[in-house]
């Protein structure tokens, strides 16, 4: 868990900015709910699943309940329709911070912070293209371009069964042949062992069958109907055979957006997919559902490594600079930030070589000095700090408009 520092804390701020201002124009309402919830919300997720057997922080509280923090938001999104029963379809979005217990490492946090969204209530395949979309969007926002989406189709519960089941045939067969970690996921969730990295394991995984031969109708056309979709709006995307996400419950669509210039193993920037019974699983009616989370951590690493949505101090309009006593910089810069400007000023009465020395180290457009002599004329020396243009003096009463007609150039 991290401390995050200005300014880095005011990028982390403008992307879920951006990504609201994304969402909402789609007709996405945000949706807060509480860090922690009743254990049984996110053990719904499924028990095949790591995060939900090893990663969970959960603990019992003084009221005797059994609780955890959430280790993702899907779950609680779920929870709070089954317990609202608002009208469909609902348009979600969120923002926020999970927790899970996963062994730290660069773009692996054990709290991390992601932004999503989930629709409620409709089966529609172009909602899952406009999901995706949307979350296609946001990365270009950002600036990335080298993105990567890759989908998949898990079928009906039924095909997906039954493909489960011809994995964990073919999976057993290669015995001893499966890493150890791959024999103990094999128990618990055959799908999983296609996610394994592990160099042994490939060869198997490369010759196991393939969801798309269990397809059924339904899933077959709910899927081309998704490719249509995405192909009339022009977002490349690369069918992967072996793509599953972790999570039990689901079905249909599933993606994942994968930044093409972080490590295999911490590659994945986000995903979702479809989903159902979840809602059912948490007392609510039948309700499919479709949604993705995408992580802020990692993707705010692959904006570093493309050098783009840049970490930005904000930007100062000026910084007072007062000679007199301290006064003349309390008042100006009260009135200027009144006025909707961004003021800032020294402290501590310093001589005006260490307050010119905060003015160029500030970034401020214009240093406003006020001296004995400009008190007594009522005005202000204005300094253009960028290099560009001289001094003028300025009468006090004028600043603001001065500022107004001096916008910054970019
Ligand atoms: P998931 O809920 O596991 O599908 O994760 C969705 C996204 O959240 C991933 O693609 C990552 O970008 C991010 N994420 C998941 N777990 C972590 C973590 N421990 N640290 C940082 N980001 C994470």
């Amino acid at each position: 868990m991290r401390d995050i520092l200005p300014p880095e804390s005011g990028r982390w701020r403008r992307f879920t900015e951006v990504f609201a201002d994304v969402v909402e124009r789609a007709g996405y309402g945000q949706l807060v709910t509480p860090l922690l919830e009743d254990l049984g919300v996110f053990t719904r997720i499924g028990d095949a699943t790591d995060v939900v057997t090893k990663e969970m922080y959960d603990f019992v509280d003084k009221g005797d309940r059994h609780v955890a923090l959430r280790p993702e938001m899907t779950a609680s999104v779920c929870r709070a329709f089954a317990e609202h029963r608002p009208t469909v379809p609902w348009k979600i979005w969120y923002a926020g911070s999970n927790f899970r217990y996963e062994k730290p490492q660069r773009g692996r946090y054990r709290q991390f912070d992601q932004v999503g969204v989930e629709v409620l209530g409709v089966d529609d395949p172009y909602l899952d293209v406009e999901v995706i979309a949307l979350a296609w969007e946001f990365y270009a926002r950002l600036g990335l371009s080298r993105v990567n989406l890759i989908v998949n189709s898990l079928g009906e519960p039924g095909d997906r069964a039954r493909y489960v089941e011809a994995l964990r045939a073919h999976f057993t067969a290669a015995g001893d042949g499966l890493s150890e970690q791959s024999r103990a996921t094999l128990d618990r969730n055959p799908l999983r062992v296609l996610d394994s990295k592990r160099e042994v394991d490939q060869e198997h995984i490369d010759a196991a069958p393939q969801i798309a031969e269990f397809h059924g109708d339904d899933a077959a056309g709910h899927f081309e109907a998704v490719l249509a979709g995405l192909r009339a709006l022009d977002i490349p995307f690369t069918i992967e055979p072996k793509l599953v996400r972790g999570l039990d419950y689901y079905r249909r669509t599933i993606f994942e957006f994968q930044g093409d210039t972080l490590d295999s193993a911490q590659n994945a920037l986000g995903g979702g997919g479809r989903y159902d019974g979840l809602v059912e699983a948490l007392g609510g009616p039948p309700t499919p559902g479709v949604g993705f989370a995408l992580g802020l951590d990692r993707t705010l690493l692959a904006c570093d490594d493309e050098g783009v949505f840049p970490a930005a101090p904000p930007v100062l309009d000026a910084f007072v600079v007062d000679v007199t006593g301290g006064l003349q910089a309390v008042a100006l810069t009260a009135e200027l930030r009144l006025a909707g400007f961004a003021a800032d000023r020294g402290y501590d009465n310093r001589s005006m070589k260490a307050q010119m020395k905060l003015a160029n180290r500030s970034g401020a457009r214009f240093a406003l000095i006020v001296g004995d002599d400009e008190l007594d004329a009522g005005t202000v020396v204005v300094k253009p700090m960028s290099g560009a243009g001289e001094q003028i003096a300025v009468a006090r009463s004028q600043i603001s408009s001065y500022l107004a007609s001096h916008p910054p150039q970019n």
